[in-house]
């Protein structure tokens, strides 16, 4: 698979496999399985098992389920199904309460050696208590309580003796440290939940900054690679990694976030998006999820070509959306047939076409890459175009077809605009028009030039389809915390519209892509189509101002 350029991550690696300090690389992807994978994960999981392969290492694809409250099975299935399909391999599957026991040991170690204690602050006080940026925090009542009565309430908490809420197991570092998430963190609290994996078993579950290192050394994971937000939360993580004792000592190193323009990408908005119906589930196209993007028809090398040419550094960056769209038309380009569809259709009769007469043209499968072959495509008195390559009375410089113009129809003749024909109330309802039979494409005629070329789909044999165009879901990123995301969900992100194909369409399935000529790249919808009715989502159209 594809390499990293040299990042400072990767530069990492190198040292420490040089010096000895690892004679191996091994990393995890963590994700919390509280809603699905979204093009962000992409980032991380590009960075953590791309980069162990290139050292041969190995890559634990990890649960960090301790959030019981929250997470879900078909979270975890999903997720196990975005990895794969984006084209990685786990060496070993880690759910987190998996070592609910082990990190259990390691709390009651650390309140042996007189480092944690049992709180029962609520938890607005111990915010209360925890002070500023610029004051220092205030030490809690219960800080003082003996390393016997620490260990018997402890105990009793996982024994379920307390409410959820009602006391928390600390840290016990320092009230007064510059960096708050050295104020007696909360490593352990209660939550009379059932867990989707340890069933009833557990009232209290560890929380993140605590739970994390230690996953981390319990799989003998070398670089936990995370996003910056986790910077502050280092030297607690080394904190509980020396004081648990843990035998591995991984080192935490913090990378800049993925955004896109246009793009919500947290977890929690996303969950909103779904729940409030704005979008049709998790993989709905317009969705930055992997599941999303992968049935609007990305593909996964083109996801990963993305994620790797954007910059691996310190900052969180937002990358153009169009940035993305390059790379499934450079991916596609040469491996997508090139074929016709018409989303709107308007029916042109050629009148001076013999009636009954069918004509199958030779096409060629893609013009950039010959090997493809070509196809056959029937021609007849009856055709659709494009309602918008029609102009009743065009403007200057509009090439398309309009009384009395001549166009070019890709791959059959010239035909000529004689007559337009409406209903009752003044809608064009029929074009008719006449072709030279001397300008077939492909015999080399060169008595006059046309200068629009337009596409078409012949009436009798045309296969009916659903086309699904797309526009951003969101319209424009905001810092304007007054206004809910949800009034930035554009209202045009989705038309449908009712169309025709070329009859050998009919055969495609589920998840084929095609390049529509004009209109740009399509999927066979997975999840609508079927056999008598065909759906396709516009993954991009043709045309971009992007440049690398
Ligand atoms: P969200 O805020 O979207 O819910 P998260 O960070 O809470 O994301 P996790 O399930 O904890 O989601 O993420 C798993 C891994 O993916 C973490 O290591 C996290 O840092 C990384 N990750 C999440 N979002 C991004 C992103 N936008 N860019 C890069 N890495 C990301
Ligand atoms: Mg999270």
């Amino acid at each position: 698979m594809e390499n990293h350029t040299s990042n400072f991550i990767k530069d990492i690696m190198i040292k420490d496999l040089e010096s000895g300090k690892h004679d191996t690389i091994v990393t995890r992807f963590p994700p919390e399985p509280n809603g699905y994978l979204h093009i962000g994960h992409a980032k991380s999981i590009v960075l953590n098992f791309g980069l162990a392969d290139e050292f041969n290492g190995k890559t634990n694809l990890r649960f960090d389920d301790t959030n019981p409250l929250k997470e879900d099975v078909e979270y975890v299935n999903s997720i196990k199904e975005d990895v794969k399909w984006l084209g990685f391999e786990w060496d070993n599957l880690c759910f987190a309460s998996n070592y609910f026991d082990e990190m259990y040991k390691r709390a009651v170690l650390l309140i042996k050696k007189g480092l944690a204690y049992v709180d029962d602050l609520n938890a607005d006080e111990i915010r209360e208590y925890r002070g500023t940026l610029t004051e220092p925090g205030k030490e809690s009542p219960y800080r003082n309580r003996s390393i016997e009565e620490n260990l018997d309430l402890f105990e009793r908490m996982k024994n379920g003796e307390f409410a959820s809420g009602e006391k928390v197991l600390r840290a016990k570092i320092d009230m007064a440290s510059p960096n708050i998430n050295l104020r007696d963190p909360v490593l352990y609290r209660i939550s009379h939940a059932t867990h989707h994996n340890t069933g009833d078993k557990w009232c209290i579950y560890p929380m993140y900054a605590f739970a994390h290192p230690l996953e981390d050394a319990i799989e003998g994971v070398t670089h936990s690679i995370c996003t910056i937000e986790f910077e502050d939360q280092r030297p607690l993580y080394n904190w509980v990694i020396e004081q648990c004792e843990m035998e591995n000592v991984p080192q935490q190193i913090e990378f800049g976030r993925l955004n896109l323009t246009n793009t919500v990408m947290s977890k929690r908005k996303l969950k909103q998006l779904v729940d409030e119906k704005v979008v049709d589930g998790w993989d709905d196209p317009r969705m930055p999820t992997i599941s999303g993007m992968r049935r609007r028809g990305f593909t996964p090398e083109s996801i990963r070509t993305f994620v790797r040419e954007t910059a691996v550094s310190k900052n969180n960056a937002t990358v153009d959306v169009e940035m993305l769209e390059h790379f499934v038309r450079e991916d596609l380009k040469l491996k997508a047939p090139r074929t016709m569809g018409v989303i709107r259709p308007l029916k042109v009769v050629i009148t001076n076409y013999p009636e009954g007469q069918i004509e199958l043209l030779d096409a060629e499968i893609n013009p950039e890459n010959p090997e493809m072959g070509t196809r056959k495509i029937p021609f007849s008195r009856e055709i659709y175009i494009e309602q918008d390559d029609f102009m009743e009375n065009p403007p200057k410089k509009y090439f398309r077809l309009f009384p009395g113009n001549e166009v070019r129809l890709k791959h059959a003749y010239f035909i000529k605009c004689e007559e337009v024909v409406k209903d009752a109330n003044g809608k064009i309802i029929e074009l008719r028009c006449t072709y030279d039979p001397e300008t077939k494409s492909g015999t080399g005629f060169t008595g006059r030039k046309v200068k629009g070329t337009i596409h078409w789909v012949e009436a009798a044999h045309a296969v009916p389809a659903e086309f699904r165009l797309y526009e951003p879901l969101i319209l424009e990123e905001s810092d304007d915390e007054e206004k809910s995301f949800l009034d930035k969900v554009n209202p045009n992100s989705l038309a449908v519209y009712h169309g025709f194909v070329e009859p050998n369409m009919k055969e495609c399935q589920p998840h084929d892509k095609f390049q529509f000529f004009r209109h740009g790249y399509f999927n066979v919808d997975p999840k609508d189509t079927t056999a008598d009715h065909l759906v396709f989502n516009r993954i991009v159209s043709l045309k971009s101002s992007f440049k690398l």
